[in-house]
């Protein structure tokens, strides 16, 4: 994994108001501060509702703390007549380094398309927001032997008008869908595979420096007692973590892996 920085990005998801937030991203701040443990080795970021995102910016530049953010989720317009959404120049504006793009609960409650997600992508980037793109299979792929194609389609198709040097500064997350909440991890050789399958296809893509500098993230029921083999595997390079992303104990266990 040479010379990528693993990235641990905790995603919330609908959880937490703004208060609670300042206090999880409090405890976590000083948690990280304990000098007993080495968090050096990886970037940390969270990812609170967008209501959220003005109080952890301002805990986390007011104090300086070493916490990266992002936001769940951006519009695909710059601005204008659309109710509800919320642009990337905002998320921008608040300090947003990373914007998730492409869950699968957005594929799978809101209609979210690869041709969204890419438009999500280009935009985040546009506004100097690195996307996380998310991919992932559901049970009737893997049980019908597909995952891997079906994962590399869907990056092909995500990353759809990016150039090769946009595509350098990419996070991807691979998130199969039956491990996303459910208590289910890929085993490392699952994840691998198909992370390792990602990174392929960025090869024939974009070439292999661009594949090389990808960094590509596990996601799906990550907790302290399953990181660290799935980073033993020489293609993951950090986790998307829900759940346990809510415990400040269990994410800094995560965070220091190794
Ligand atoms: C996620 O939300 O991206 C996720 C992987 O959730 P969990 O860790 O709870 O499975």
């Amino acid at each position: 994994r040479v010379g990528r920085t693993p990235l641990m990005a905790g995603n919330w998801k609908m959880n937490l108001n703004h208060q609670e937030a300042v206090v999880l991203v409090q405890k976590l701040a000083w948690t990280l501060s304990d000098k007993r443990h080495d968090y050096g080795k990886v970037e940390v970021a969270v990812f609170p509702p967008y209501t959220d995102i003005r109080s952890v910016q301002t805990l986390v530049d007011g104090d300086r703390l070493d916490i990266r953010f992002g936001a769940q989720n951006v519009s695909t317009h710059e601005e204008g007549a659309y109710t509800g959404e919320v642009s990337a120049g905002m998320l921008a504006k608040l300090g947003c380094s990373y914007v998730i793009v492409g869950h699968s609960e957005r594929r799978e409650h809101y209609g979210e398309t690869d041709e969204w997600v890419a438009l999500k992508a280009r935009i985040a980037l546009k506004h100097g927001m690195v996307p996380i793109v998310c991919v992932g299979e559901g049970l009737a792929e893997r049980r019908e032997g597909n995952h891997v194609a079906f994962c590399t389609n869907q990056v092909d198709r995500s990353l759809d008008g990016l150039t090769a040097e946009q595509v350098a500064g990419l996070v991807i997350a691979y998130e199969p869908i039956w491990a996303i909440g459910t208590g289910e991890t890929a085993t490392p050789q699952d994840a691998e595979e198909v992370c390792a399958g990602i990174r392929a296809q960025l090869e024939v893509s974009y070439g292999g420096e661009v594949a090389d500098s990808v960094r590509i993230l596990y996601g799906g029921s990550v907790k302290s007692n399953n990181v660290a083999a799935l980073m033993q595997e020489p293609d993951i390079d950090g986790a998307l973590v829900g759940g346990a992303s809510l415990q400040v104990e269990e994410f800094a266990a995560i965070c220091r892996y190794y």
